[in-house]
């Protein structure tokens, strides 16, 4: 079995039919692309920059952060998504204080964060536009909630463009922009970022988190953290359509994406892209390439109908 995943490396993933699906790795190192390229994963669907910053003992320079994130894109070029600061919440630096605050995953996390501190983001959307050079590098807000938010990280995104021109330092002027799609005000309305981004990337474990009220790491009320739930699915499927009519890409990143059977289902949605761990990829491949896609969406109409998450997983079971 393991020898027969392993031939599947090479092979990009579509299902029988041919509808081709992107199946990425998600990844916080060097070391993890490898892996994610081992895998047979032919890009990179989530770089958690934060990472870098939380190994570090100051804040990461542009430079830094440029050689960082250049040989992971020498590994993958095809496409690497790079999400900007995702720090906040549970996520602290050793080299900073975060104020204290009543509720950490409802406060200044990600987005949120490097707006207030302008400056940290200038330094890593020039370091992630001076990459963009070496491969298809995408840039990507985390924790993004409305649309002014959206506009004013594209407004310091210029910003660093203009910096870098008068520098006479070469980037990627078309570099596309893309949200994570995981808060449910996002995803809710999802039809109106559709028209001021070039992909989406829906992050399933926060989109969970937030659209049940359920903290995600908490283990005592892990019931109720259910990915199948009719309002994620529907949430699911608003972005995915809002997506699809605005013909923008939408992709998965969250824990979601990895597991073969809601991958499939996923993917009978009209997801294009898949992004996981990357010991995941040769399971997920191998599932896609053994579907028709007109099977997977009949399996997603019918899950789409169900009223509880255990119903849900009953039909997606078969
Ligand atoms: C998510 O929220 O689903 C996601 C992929 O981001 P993270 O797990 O880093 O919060
Ligand atoms: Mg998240």
């Amino acid at each position: 079995e393991k020898a027969r995943l392993a031939q599947l490396k090479g092979v990009p993933a579509a299902t029988r039919d041919g509808h081709a699906v992107k199946l990425f790795g998600n990844v916080g190192s060097l070391q993890e692309t490898h892996w994610v390229k081992d895998n047979g994963g032919f890009g990179v669907g989530l770089l958690r920059t934060e990472l870098i910053y939380m190994d570090s003992d100051h804040f990461p320079t542009e430079e830094e952060q440029y050689n960082y994130y250049k040989d992971i894109v020498e590994v993958l070029p095809d496409e690497v998504i790079i999400r900007t600061l995702d720090i906040g919440g549970d996520k602290m630096l050793p080299y900073y204080t975060f104020p204290k605050e009543m509720n950490p995953f409802l406060g200044c996390r990600a987005i949120r964060f490097c707006l207030n501190n302008e400056d940290l983001f200038l330094a890593q959307l020039k370091g992630i536009l001076r990459a963009s050079v070496h491969g298809k590098v995408k840039v990507m807000f985390p924790m993004v909630s409305n649309l002014e938010e959206l506009r004013a990280a594209k407004a310091v995104l210029a910003k660093a463009k203009e910096a870098l021109r008068t520098e006479g330092i070469p980037f990627n002027e078309k570099i596309q922009v893309g949200i994570m799609i995981e808060i449910p005000a996002a995803a809710i309305a999802a039809d109106l970022f559709a028209k001021e981004v070039d992909f989406f990337s829906i992050g399933t474990n926060d989109l969970c988190q937030y659209t049940s009220a359920v903290d995600r790491m908490n283990a005592d009320i892990a019931h109720l953290y259910q990915p199948l739930h009719p309002s994620i699915l529907r949430l699911i499927k608003m972005t995915v359509d809002a997506a699809n009519a605005n013909g923008i890409e939408a992709g998965v990143c969250g824990e979601m994406a990895g597991d073969p059977d809601m991958a499939l289902l996923l993917t009978g949605i009209g997801v294009h892209e898949l992004s996981m761990s990357a010991s995941m990829i040769p399971k997920v491949k191998d599932r896609i390439l053994a579907s028709g896609m007109e099977e997977l969406k009949a399996l997603a109409a019918r899950v789409m109908e169900t009223s509880t998450a255990e119903e849900a997983l009953k039909v997606l079971k078969g």
